[in-house]
């Protein structure tokens, strides 16, 4: 994928070298000419490296980069900083403040190059290890982690626009039997073959979360919990397909569980840890009524989903 450069420089003449010398590279240039222009464009366009010239007008760019490191919006942004100086102060200030490297005006074309280049590798690699962070090693759904920063976003975005927001546990049924009965990888296979159940049917909008164990979240936004029950329908039927066969026999797995969502808890504060808990008891009644079925919380009687 084409990476990001956002160069703030007041020097048009730098902005149209830079275009040309970067013009042979996998790489988009945007521009600032000064402190300003430069910091709203960074957080609009979240570029991979921002080029900074360390003399601006009004601000000087170790400003520019202080600010860009204490915002959490472009903290992880790679710096390089333009030096019309190669003095040695102002490029170990530069370092200081979170800058990856600088370039020394007039710049050495391939040198140029070459930095981008290695600040842009960093960045890739750096990406990949955020996305890596936020997922669960067995199956590919989020982690635990994720779930918690992404429930908080939802449930303020939600309660902002006053939409349809619901949450689901799903939980698979009998599972330490599996465990006992085919051995702990069998287990971890039924797992993952759960989570690739839940992420095929969800929408590209739905966040699929490994809560622990063999219990997963769901978090569906813009939907209510009887839409979102539809979801739950086709994983089930997906789940009667399923044919694991340890021993030469399928083993049948099934799975309950618990729905909950905004409407549920209109009247008084929606908070994160509300939905969870409704859910949670929600999931607790449908293993109470036998397993293998869904619950909505909410009106009592508590619905049957089948
Ligand atoms: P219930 O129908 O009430 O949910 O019964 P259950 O046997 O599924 O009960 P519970 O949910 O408490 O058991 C979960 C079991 O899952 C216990 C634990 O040993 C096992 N387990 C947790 N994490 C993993 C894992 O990563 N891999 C495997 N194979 N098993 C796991
Ligand atoms: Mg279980
Ligand atoms: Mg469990």
């Amino acid at each position: 994928m084409t990476q990001q450069i956002l160069a703030i420089d007041d020097s048009q003449d730098i902005h149209e070298l830079l275009d040309v010398r970067l013009r042979s590279e996998d790489v988009r240039v945007h521009h600032a000419l000064d402190a300003t222009e430069g910091l709203a464009k960074a957080i609009e366009l979240q570029p991979d490296l921002i080029l900074l010239d360390v003399d601006l007008p009004g601000s000087s760019g170790f400003e520019v980069c202080a600010k860009l490191k204490s915002d959490p919006r472009t903290q992880a942004l790679q710096i390089i900083f333009l030096t019309g100086s190669s003095e040695v102060v102002s490029k170990v200030r530069g370092f200081d403040l979170g800058a990856v490297d600088y370039v020394t005006k007039p710049f050495d074309a391939a040198e140029l190059r070459a930095r981008v280049r290695a600040a842009l590798r960093t960045k890739r690699f750096q990406d990949l290890l955020a996305i890596r962070a936020q997922i669960d090693g067995l199956t590919g759904a989020y982690n635990r982690a994720y779930l918690d920063r992404r429930l908080g976003e939802e449930v303020a975005r939600t309660r902002r626009y006053d939409g349809d927001f619901s949450v689901i546990m799903a939980d698979l049924d009998h599972f330490k039997r599996i465990n006992d009965g085919f051995g702990h990888p069998f287990g971890d296979r039924v797992i993952q073959s759960f989570a690739e159940i839940l992420l095929g049917e969800a929408r590209s909008t739905d966040i699929v979360c490994r809560y622990g164990g063999e219990e997963f979240a769901v978090l569906v936004p813009e939907t209510t919990a009887d839409a979102a029950l539809v979801f739950v329908g086709r994983c089930q039927k997906r789940l009667t397909e399923l044919e694991l066969k340890p021993r030469g026999e399928i083993v049948g797995i099934t799975a309950s569980w618990g729905l909950t969502d905004s409407s549920d808890v209109r009247g008084e504060p929606l908070t994160s840890e509300v939905l969870l808990e409704r859910a949670d008891a929600a999931l607790y009644e449908a293993k109470r009524a036998g397993r293998n079925c869904a619950r909505v919380w909410g009106v009592l009687p508590l619905q049957s989903a089948g």
